[in-house]
């Protein structure tokens, strides 16, 4: 997908998560993204081979130089894409420095949202090394800014219905630690009455 509905998914699984995480939506937000950081690379060496005064690659140029799949820029990419990386490499990282798991759940829905929305060539390959590609049913890597800001309107209005139902502690989102949220300091005066 965009970045932008990256972001606003990851930032709704923050939204989702208990509340004691400090940050927990912009840290939800930032491993939404995280995926995709590395193919920086690839937007920079496409956009300087085309010789564009800002050095950003646009869709049209990976369109006519597909031979960028091969090159050691776009292996990043596929890297962060795989669903073993996550397993072998991210999850056991996040564990190791004692990261909230909503940071693994939010890098995983950005490698699950990337299968729908990479077609042909751009595939993701789930399982690399392993070859198999997912064959995808639209481009949203290729949408111009217009289409990404209109298409976030969706992810955006499910953020702010669960923020609601959180904020308004709906007892269907309210997680174990939550429970009598705020009851606490007034229960144990009377524990001493
Ligand atoms: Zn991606």
């Amino acid at each position: 997908m965009d970045p932008l509905t990256h972001a606003l998914i990851g930032a709704t699984i923050g939204e989702l998560s208990p509340k004691r995480i400090k940050n927990r939506r912009v840290k939800g937000a930032i491993a939404g993204m995280i995926p995709d950081l590395f193919n920086l690379l690839t937007y920079f060496y496409l956009g300087i081979r085309a010789g564009h005064s800002i050095p950003i690659a646009k869709p049209e140029d990976y369109y006519s130089n597909t031979w960028i799949i091969d090159h050691w820029t776009w292996m990043p990419w596929e890297i962060t894409h795989s669903f073993l990386f996550w397993a072998l490499i991210v999850v056991p990282i996040i564990f190791y420095f004692k990261q909230p798991l909503l940071i693994a759940i939010a890098y995983l829905s950005h490698l699950i949202l990337d299968l729908p929305s990479h077609t042909g060539i751009w595939s993701s390959k789930p399982f690399y090394p392993f070859n198999y590609q997912f064959e995808g049913w639209f481009d949203a890597w290729a949408w111009d800014f217009e289409t990404i800001i209109s298409v976030a309107t969706i992810p955006l209005v499910l953020w702010l219905i669960c923020a609601y139902l959180r904020e308004n502690d709906y007892w269907f989102l309210r997680w174990p630690s939550e429970q009598n949220f705020g009851h606490a300091h007034k229960k144990s005066p009377s524990i001493q009455e």
